[in-house]
Formats: C-alpha cells, sequence, structure tokens
C-alpha cells in the first residue's frame, strides 16, 4: 500500500512571519523541480519547528537543539536526499549553538534555515540570545549568526533574508539549495522573521535593514571584507542582510567517504585477515 502525506495548515498567529518562511521553502523546491521523495526536512523546537508538518516532504522533529547533528545524519546516510533543517534562534543560537558551530566547521550538505524573531514565541516571549540589550539592564549583546559564521574558516554560504522582502528571500532559499543540492557544503540562511504577538520587530527591522546584494561595491566572495562589512554596519545599529559570503570547500560528506573508504583500506590490512600469511611470516622465524 502507498502512504501520501498530506501537509496540515500552519498554526501560526496571523501576521506570524514564517509564513513567509514556508513560502519561500515551497517556492524553492518548486523553483528547482526538487521533489517531496527527494526532500527531508528536520525541525527544532518552537513555533519555527512546526514548518515541519506543513511542507510535502519526508520530515522529523527533532530534540531541541538538536536539528543539525540530525540533518548531518540523514544527509550522509542517503545523499541523493535534498536534506533541509530549520528551527529558531531559541532553539540554534542557545541549546543549539555548539552543533552550530560544529556545523560550520564541518560543512555537510546540509540547508540551516534558522527563522530569527528575537524572543521565545511558544514560550511566551522570554528573551532569546538575539533578543538584544535585556530590558532595564541592557547588559546582554544579541548573538549575530552570519559573524559568528564568518569567522570560522570553513564556512561556504551565509546569508540573511527578511519576511518582509520576499523577492530577495525567495532569491537566497535558492542560491542556498543550489549550493546544498551541488554538494558544496552547509548553507546557513538566517530569516527574520518576526513574532508579531511577543516581539513585533516588522518596523525596526524594516528600518535597519542593509542589503548588500544591492551594493555595487560588495563582494561576497571576500571572506575578510564581508567581516568587516558585516560588523562595521553593526555598529551602526544596520543590519546586514542578503548573500553575505560565498565560498569554496569540499563537503563534509567527501570527507567522511574519503574517511571511511581509508577505514576500508586498514580493515584489508588486519592481521586477522591474512592468518595465512602471518603464519607462513612467524614460521620463517622460527628457530
Ligand atoms: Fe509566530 Fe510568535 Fe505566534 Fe509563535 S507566538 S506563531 S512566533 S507570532
Amino acid at each position: 500500500m502507498t502512504h501520501t502525506y498530506t501537509p496540515t495548515n500552519p498554526v501560526w498567529c496571523s501576521g506570524c512571519g514564517h509564513y513567509g518562511v514556508k513560502g519561500a521553502m515551497e517556492h524553492a523546491l518548486a523553483a528547482l523541480g526538487i521533489q517531496p521523495h527527494e526532500t527531508m526536512l528536520l525541525t527544532g523546537i518552537g513555533c519555527s519547528g512546526s514548518v515541519q508538518n506543513n511542507i510535502k516532504a519526508y520530515g522529523y522533529h527533532s530534540m531541541h537543539g538538536r536539528v543539525l547533528p540530525t540533518a548531518t545524519g540523514a544527509a550522509i546516510a542517503n545523499p541523493d536526499l535534498t536534506v533541509i533543517a530549520a528551527g529558531g534562534d531559541g532553539d540554534g543560537y542557545a541549546i543549539g549553538a555548539g552543533h552550530l558551530v560544529h556545523a560550520f566547521k564541518r560543512n555537510p550538505s546540509v540547508l540551516y534555515v534558522l527563522m530569527n524573531n528575537a524572543v521565545y514565541g511558544l514560550t511566551k516571549g522570554q528573551d532569546s540570545p538575539t533578543s538584544g540589550s535585556t530590558a532595564g539592564t541592557e547588559v546582554d549583546a544579541p548573538v549575530d549568526g552570519i559573524t559568528l559564521g564568518l569567522s570560522i574558516s570553513g564556512t561556504t554560504f551565509l546569508a540573511r533574508g527578511f519576511t518582509r522582502k520576499a523577492d530577495q528571500l525567495n532569491r537566497l532559499m535558492v542560491q542556498a539549495l543550489e549550493h546544498v543540492r551541488a554538494k558544496k557544503g552547509f548553507a546557513f540562511l538566517e530569516v527574520l522573521s518576526p513574532c508579531v504577538t511577543y516581539n513585533d520587530t516588522f518596523p525596526d527591522w524594516d528600518a535597519r535593514l542593509y542589503d548588500v546584494d544591492a551594493d555595487p561595491d560588495y563582494s561576497p566572495h571576500d571572506r575578510g571584507a564581508a567581516f568587516v562589512k558585516t560588523v562595521s554596519l553593526s555598529d551602526e545599529d544596520k543590519i546586514a542582510s542578503g548573500l553575505i559570503y560565498h565560498g569554496e570547500r569540499p563537503c563534509f560528506e567527501a570527507e567522511w567517504l574519503a574517511y571511511e573508504s581509508n577505514l576500508a583500506q586498514l580493515d584489508a590490512h588486519d592481521p586477522r585477515n591474512h592468518r595465512d600469511e602471518l603464519d607462513a611470516l612467524m614460521d620463517r622465524h622460527r628457530m
């Protein structure tokens, strides 16, 4: 019997940015002709994580903060799959931050869509790692995942979109999926996706966005210049958006397969697999 999965409708609040992320994912999958049976969408915990129920693909709802090692395993186990991981800023920049650092280092062919709304929406509005200064104290600086990615030399694709800029977000989602489909490694796409119920950042982010795609002097292939630009924009209270960095490096699966092949060669030299030759060698040296 063949079972066909019918995605459910989203349960997000009216006006939530996540609708735009879902739309951009669907647009990119359709634009590149990627079929549901060729796609696996894994998600973390939070409002963002429920997008896994709304896209027609293989799906897996991972533990909190653990979406990236799970997605990396899926990419290794079946290189024919297009693997997409998605989650929020609480999931990816707090409990999952260590896994993000190692995904940047390893470069697995996984698209990671981090839906940043600078708040824990599902649990009703606590500060998240990107919330900025904590109300009343102003001592808590926000995490910047793009600058973090630029600081790790193995990263190959870093971009930031905004759900209010649908054309650019659609384009970035397609570019990120192309990177992953070409087995060029980890594509990190942070999407500014406001939580209209607990932290409506639409007007603030609209005013502070700086689109590097529209800057003729900006090159996404120069890591050092990208770092300087994003940090200086941050110092001016601006937020860099667009394709921030695009580089080249072998993907994790290629390295892993080479490692596996080395293991197989070691296995071929395992003395237990050459008992007769070993006995003959020992005989030659017997007194
Ligand atoms: Fe979206 Fe916020 Fe509502 Fe969650 S609580 S669905 S993040 S608007």
